[in-house]
């Protein structure tokens, strides 16, 4: 048996806001330094993304595709659903998986009886979940539906905007055809085993990542162990739910963990919005209600409640983004470079953040932030919580950097490895 560490829900330069270099090649290259065995293939239904990856990948086994230097990747797309259930408008992200190019085939020429899928990696549809499903399980029975970033308020299946309040609401009858959902950045398992309706659904979580660098590929993954890398294994595990673990991002540096209003300045606690009724003191109009929020709207169970069969995970925060807290430098400056690669001499960066011993650290960087990474591994970073499209900050000392978009660093900038 061996660990597959996979995040198969990422996103193609074909999808909006991703960054242009993003390719396959860049993928695997970044992928390897985090320490990813199995990526999602992204975006199968865009048509020129779809060609590019028959071009490039070969069937190495059961629905396991390589690249030419040998990294696996597994068919998965996202698709977009917005449509009208229960006298409200729905508006629902899914994760699809795929066993093989034929299979994905299929599923392309039934979406084109809906609509366009050339002009977004992510398309979207005015069908129902119900219908997907139906449709897409009269293709293949070996086709995989997760529920995509679960908790999100504007396009998660149990999102405050436009959501559901439980699975049979969104899907009725083909619930039985859901055996997860994804959790996404700004809820972790925990804040999901407070509800007892999910404890036979299993919680993965995926990247979500719309550029291949390391502080977003692989900042959120799912640990398989199996006898090896297959479609059909890593389908089994997820249905009878048997996964080695899960890596978390800190749910609170998700965009959407607390409630409020970007524009206005205003971050508060689900306890501050409940004081303030759910509306912005500053423009009077209903906040944003994160996910916190909605978790305890949903929750029939207290705090630190395990369920029995609860899958472990692991609270992380990236290395580039922890080598930018402690340096107080920009994630993608040379000086974080120079130290995120003085570090990896030491293996992948999940080697780096879960496995180097502390004097293996101490051999390559300084003492803050060796301590830094060993806090980091027990899950004691302070972190100031993500509000309404706005990233968390992790703390590392002094007072939080602002938000600012960080710069795109070029190539020869990042230097080869
Ligand atoms: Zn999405
Ligand atoms: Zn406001």
């Amino acid at each position: 048996m061996s660990l597959v560490y996979a995040d198969l829900h990422i996103h193609s330069r074909f999808s909006r806001g991703t960054s242009n270099s993003l390719d396959l090649r860049n993928l695997e290259k970044y992928a390897r330094m985090k320490g990813l065995n199995v990526l999602g293939s992204s975006d199968f239904t865009h048509p020129e993304w779809l060609a590019e990856l028959k071009q490039n990948l070969t069937q190495e086994q059961d629905g396991i595709y390589q690249t030419k230097t040998g990294f696996d990747f597994l068919l998965s797309t996202e698709l977009s659903l917005i449509y009208s259930q229960g006298g409200k408008t729905r508006k629902i992200h899914h994760v699809v998986l795929a066993p093989s190019f034929e299979v994905v085939d299929q599923i392309n020429e039934e979406l084109d009886k809906w609509g366009r899928r050339d002009y977004d990696g992510r398309p979207i549809f005015g069908k129902s979940s119900i219908e997907f499903v139906d449709t897409f399980m009269s293709i293949s029975r070996n086709i995989e539906i997760i529920p995509a970033h679960a908790w999100t308020p504007y396009f998660g299946i149990f999102g405050s905007m436009s959501g559901f309040d439980s699975l049979e609401e969104c899907f009725e009858e083909k619930t039985k055809y859901i055996h997860a959902i994804e959790t996404g950045l700004s809820s972790d398992p925990a804040m999901n085993w407070r509800l007892s309706e999910l404890d036979g659904t299993t919680l993965l979580s995926f990247s979500d990542a719309h550029s291949y660098w390391p502080w977003r590929l692989g900042r959120e993954c799912t640990v398989f162990d199996l006898k090896e890398a297959s479609y059909t294994n890593i389908i089994n595990a997820i249905r009878k739910k048997k996964l080695h673990s899960t890596i978390e991002y800190f749910p609170e540096q998700g965009k959407y963990h607390w409630d409020g209003h970007r524009n206005c300045g205003v971050s508060f606690s689900p306890k501050e919005t409940r004081k303030h009724k759910g509306i912005c003191p500053v423009c009077r109009r209903p906040l944003t209600l994160g996910v916190e929020y909605r978790v305890e709207e949903l929750a029939d169970r207290p705090q630190e409640v395990v369920p029995d069969n609860a899958i472990p995970f692991k609270k992380l925060v990236p290395l580039s983004e922890l080598l930018a807290g402690v340096l107080k430098k920009g994630v993608a400056t040379n000086t974080v470079w120079e130290e995120y690669n003085k570090l990896l001499s030491l293996g992948s960066e999940f080697d780096v953040l879960l496995n180097a011993l502390p004097s293996q650290l101490a051999e390559v960087t300084g003492r803050k932030i060796v301590n830094a990474i060993m806090r980091n591994r027990e899950g004691k970073i302070k972190i100031q919580p993500g509000y309404d499209g706005v990233y968390g900050v992790p703390l590392f000392g002094g007072e939080a950097p602002t938000e600012k978009p960080q710069p795109k660093p070029s190539q020869k900038k990042l230097g080869d490895y």
